[in-house]
């Protein structure tokens, strides 16, 4: 069960950009990568519920997810969405409709002209924010040591 979560700068502009496309409605998707939560994977998907103030995962297409990280033996890191109009920060519903205890919650706000960001863990009702590191992507060009 990971920690935290250890994204690269492409992987979070990934993010941002769905975010922003689905605008005015909020975005969903799922960070898949290893144990220690380092994102391998970013699966941009579709908010079934086409609102601005809640999402929720289409659940063919989340099965479908779930099967190829299964495939790729990736684990879930974090389920991500984005508020259009709101902090980066859970809502109540988010909390009640957080079914998955061991994932992580990466959440953007897009009120600002510049995304906001954060990782939560939300269990038993309980918001506790979660370390998430930046990290620069690694260059094609290093040479083989
Ligand atoms: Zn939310």
């Amino acid at each position: 069960m990971p920690g935290g979560i250890n994204l690269t700068r492409s992987q979070l502009e990934a993010v941002f950009e769905h975010a922003k496309r689905q605008q005015p409605e909020e975005a969903c998707g799922i960070l898949a990568g290893d144990p220690d939560g380092s994102v391998r994977r970013v699966f941009l998907m579709e908010n079934a519920e086409h609102s601005s103030i809640l999402y929720m995962m289409d659940s063919t297409e989340q099965f479908e997810v779930f099967d190829q990280m299964e495939k790729d033996g990736l684990e879930l890191v974090a389920i991500f969405h984005s508020h259009p109009h709101s902090p980066a920060f859970p809502s109540a519903r988010d909390l009640e409709l957080a079914f998955y205890p061991e994932s992580l919650y990466l959440i953007v706000s897009l009120m600002d002209d510049e995304p906001q960001y954060h990782a939560f863990r939300l269990a038993r009702g309980q918001v506790a924010e979660a370390p998430l590191v930046i990290l620069d992507d690694i260059k094609e060009s290093l040479d083989e040591a």
